[in-house]
């Protein structure tokens, strides 16, 4: 039987294919370090955890829910998104999905025909493009030098633009880069936008985790035409320590969520009940343990960044939220004898059992990812072993 030629261009998420290469390393025996995976190595916070379980003895958390989420989350994001971005939603404007992933997923397949064009900065986190055109849509990337902090400009977005474009995707702070849009550049991003009716999608899922004074500023927030003009994308996976739990939401216009509800009512029913009761109490409940994670990204990011940035070749921005540094190791490569970052990530993984991303999955391929989500001990003992891989190389 044929695959779908739709699936047959489909490229596999760069980032999961890396952390299974590493585990399948480790369950050979080997001592693998892996700084692959985009997620908080902190458990659940205890407060969020007891609320599952008391919807799981209850037996409130049997059953279906509705498929934009149960009433109760779906308000606790409109109270959340009204207390940080101090913006007006009903429980109308929400709905709550399968982890943000599956919220951007529903979005595209709600408003893409075919051959809709979606501009991408570049790099880009690797589910945009793929997604985009599961939808049949355009994927139209924009590069973004390193030199002006990987971020788009008007100039560029405009230079990108034709009769075609419907929708710009920004992600700040930025997986993988960690950088972060001024107001007064997300204020000229989205003026372009309104004027020329472009959806923006806000994927918004790091904007808890921004460092050293760094201001997380949402572009929904800067007017209500940009607000009219903008899908709010969060979820509780990277500010709450619960990936595993799979709640993101996506905010915005009411046509646009109850379209997204009905293929989610076709498609998955529901988020998983005993989760949504979960988010209730990450968004309703004590915020302390987001603070205090916070601040653990910070102190690493300060003590690990300076070690990974004296790397011979290594050149990287100092990133201000999220938790990973982007370099780019193109002068390490040509130190090492390597043209291509794949082979270098590769061979790091085979000979130094030190497990980074291959920028190629997010249009750098000069730049390799590292999460520092992870305790510094790891980190530390990481910086040395690339250390050693280079030096044997060179
Ligand atoms: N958006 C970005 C930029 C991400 O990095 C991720 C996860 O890695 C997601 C969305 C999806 O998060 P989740 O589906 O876990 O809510």
């Amino acid at each position: 039987m044929d695959i779908s030629m739709r699936a047959q261009k489909l490229e596999p998420s760069v980032t999961l294919a890396a952390s299974a290469k590493a585990n399948a390393l480790k369950a050979q025996g080997q001592n693998v370090l892996s700084l692959t995976v985009g997620e908080p190595d902190f458990t659940t916070p205890k407060n969020i955890q007891q609320a599952a379980i008391q919807a799981i003895e209850s037996g409130k958390a049997s059953y279906y829910t509705p498929s934009a989420g149960i009433k109760e989350l779906r308000q606790a994001v409109a109270t959340y998104i009204k207390s940080n971005y101090q913006l007006d939603y009903q429980v109308e404007n929400v709905i709550v999905t399968d982890g943000a992933k599956f919220a951007l997923y529903l979005l595209f397949q709600a408003v893409l025909n075919p051959l809709d064009e979606v501009i991408i900065p570049v790099p880009y986190w690797v589910s945009y493009g793929e997604q985009v055109k599961l939808a049949e849509g355009v994927p139209v990337f924009v590069s973004c030098a390193q030199e002006q902090e990987f971020k788009v400009t008007v100039a560029q977005l405009e230079e990108a633009r034709t009769e075609k474009t419907k929708i710009l995707i920004l992600n700040s702070p930025s997986n993988p880069t960690g950088m972060i849009y001024s107001e007064k550049e997300l204020r000229a991003i989205g003026e372009w936008a309104v004027l020329h009716d472009i959806l923006i999608v806000s994927d918004d899922i790091y904007g808890k985790l921004v460092y050293n004074g760094a201001v997380f500023t949402p572009i929904a927030t800067l007017s209500e035409a940009i607000q009219k003009q903008t899908i709010i994308i969060n979820g509780v996976s990277k500010s709450y320590a619960m990936t595993g739990w799979r709640i993101g939401y996506a905010v915005g216009d009411k046509a646009i969520i109850a379209t997204m509800n009905d293929i989610a009512s076709q498609s998955t029913s529901n988020p998983t009940a005993v989760s949504q009761y979960a988010a209730i109490e990450a968004l309703s409940g004590e915020q302390d343990t987001v603070e205090t994670m916070r601040q653990a990204f910070e102190e690493r990011l300060n003590k690990v960044y300076p070690m990974f940035a004296a790397l011979p070749g290594f050149k990287i921005e100092k990133p201000h939220g999220a938790f990973y540094l982007f370099p780019n190791i193109k002068e390490t490569m040509d130190l090492c004898g390597y043209t291509d970052v794949t082979d270098w990530v590769d061979d790091l993984l085979a000979e130094a059992h030190v497990a980074l991303v291959t920028g190629a999955g997010f249009g750098a391929p000069e730049n390799v990812r590292i999460s520092y989500a992870t305790d510094l001990d790891t980190l530390e003992e990481a910086v040395a072993r690339i250390a050693a891989f280079i030096e044997a190389k060179s």
